[in-house]
């Protein structure tokens, strides 16, 4: 076995929760929008009219485990 010696300074840097906290609060929400989406946008929860948001996430819907049909 080989041992790998890494320099003194190759220590991760440290990211402040307070720089990364509101992303991932917009991240969070674009991911429940997504989720929103994919898995109740039909019938009386629908947002929009018709079924064309609901067909062009069809197949992740099924991918998922979301009940469709
Ligand atoms: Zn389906």
């Amino acid at each position: 076995m080989t041992s790998v010696a890494f320099p003194a300074k190759s220590r991760p840097a440290a990211i402040p929760v307070r720089q990364v906290l509101p992303w991932a609060i917009f991240g969070g929400l674009l991911l429940m929008l997504a989720i929103y989406f994919v898995g109740a946008e039909e019938g009386a929860t629908s947002l929009i009219r018709g079924m064309y948001v609901h067909e062009f996430v069809h197949d992740g819907r099924h991918l998922l485990g979301f009940p469709c049909h």
